[in-house]
């Protein structure tokens, strides 16, 4: 379905126009009819032809630390969600997805439980990032960052995801967000990372490695037994050699699975060249067989990791109580 810049200038009304509905989502107008900076007629006529949201909320959740999980529906009728995390100082990363489900199924992840959907289109994609603007602003917050963590792969989706990204950025779509302040993680869907680094806007790329062996990753991430640990660490070499930029890795600590010391000296080996920064990630249970490290092995595997040299940061997870955190954006909860 095209969206309703695409109707209108098929119309031959002037850009100024989409720029209008624009500015009245971000300040939150649920239909066409609240749409009144659009002369009536246009209005009457636009709600005949094609909706002002491309997904709609229909169910919200609030965590006790102040994280927001909607489950929203495309006009076809699938479930999706977006998380708006709250931090200090009235700063909200929004997490999206770029896929309803996903297909490449990694173990601990309760979207690849649901199995494959479709791509999401630029609209159903930027929309999320619309409604957490507006959300934000009615929590007094600031909208700061996106990342491309929630269900699905992006890279599987690369196309839209690219769009929905420039729409983020372009200051006269609204949202305005630094290209910067923009992160896609992948899994490792290799073709994807070379097409991430002649993007001309400077998003950033995030990798979930969450294995330093193809043994461990092959058992936890079936996509590695396509592109294993090697390949997915030379494609990433060739990205910050050509963006100049580092590369943020995910490793989302699984207790007695990726945890041990030999692990951390493996990571550590992998990752001395300073193309890397890594970002140790609290696990979430999800309906699937693993445990997160207790905090003792969490520490001892980043002290591991700063001894050989390995700057890495802890993520405490957010939004738990309301199943919203990584790996548990599942419609599990969707009654339908
Ligand atoms: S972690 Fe990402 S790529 Fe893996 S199954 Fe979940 S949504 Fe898909």
């Amino acid at each position: 379905m095209s969206g309703f810049a695409e109707v209108l200038a098929a119309w031959g009304e002037p850009a100024y126009r989409a720029e209008q509905a624009r500015q009245a989502k971000l300040h939150g107008a649920a239909g066409w009819d609240e749409v009144t900076t659009l002369p009536k007629a246009l209005r009457a006529r636009l709600a005949d032809e094609v909706p002002l949201w491309s997904v709609v909320p229909d169910a919200r959740a609030e965590s006790r630390d102040g994280t927001v999980k909607w489950r929203l529906r495309t006009h076809d009728g699938l479930a999706i969600e977006a998380v708006l995390i709250a931090h200090a100082r009235g700063r909200r990363t929004l997490c999206v997805s770029s896929q309803a489900g996903c297909a490449l199924g990694c173990r601990f992840c309760a979207t690849g439980m649901m199995g494959p959907g479709r791509d999401l289109t630029v609209d159903e994609i930027a929309d999320q990032a619309v409604l957490a603007h507006h959300e934000a602003g009615t929590q007094a917050a600031r909208l700061a960052n996106v990342v491309f963590m929630g269900m699905g792969e992006p890279l599987q989706n690369l196309d839209a995801v690219l769009g929905a990204a420039e729409v983020m950025h372009d200051p006269r779509a609204g949202v305005g967000l630094s290209a910067r302040n923009i992160a896609v993680s992948t899994v490792g869907w290799v073709p994807g990372i070379a097409r991430m680094a002649e993007f001309p806007l400077p998003i950033r790329l995030a990798v979930s490695l969450h294995a330093a062996d193809d043994d461990t990753r092959d058992r936890i991430m079936p996509v590695n037994k396509r592109y294993p640990v090697a390949n997915l660490l030379a494609a990433c070499r060739r990205y910050s050699d050509t963006t100049g930029r580092r590369v943020f890795i995910e490793y989302l600590l699984l207790d007695g699975v990726n945890d041990g010391p030999a692990d951390a000296k493996r990571l550590a080996g992998l990752l001395r060249d300073g193309r890397f920064h890594v970002n140790l990630i609290e696990y979430n249970p999800t309906a699937g067989p693993f445990r997160g490290s207790p905090p003792e092995r969490r520490e001892r595997f980043a002290s591991a990791l700063a001894a050989s040299g390995i700057v890495a940061s802890v993520r405490r997870s957010r939004g738990a109580d309301i199943a919203a955190a990584c790996g548990q954006l599942a419609t599990r909860d969707a009654g339908g």
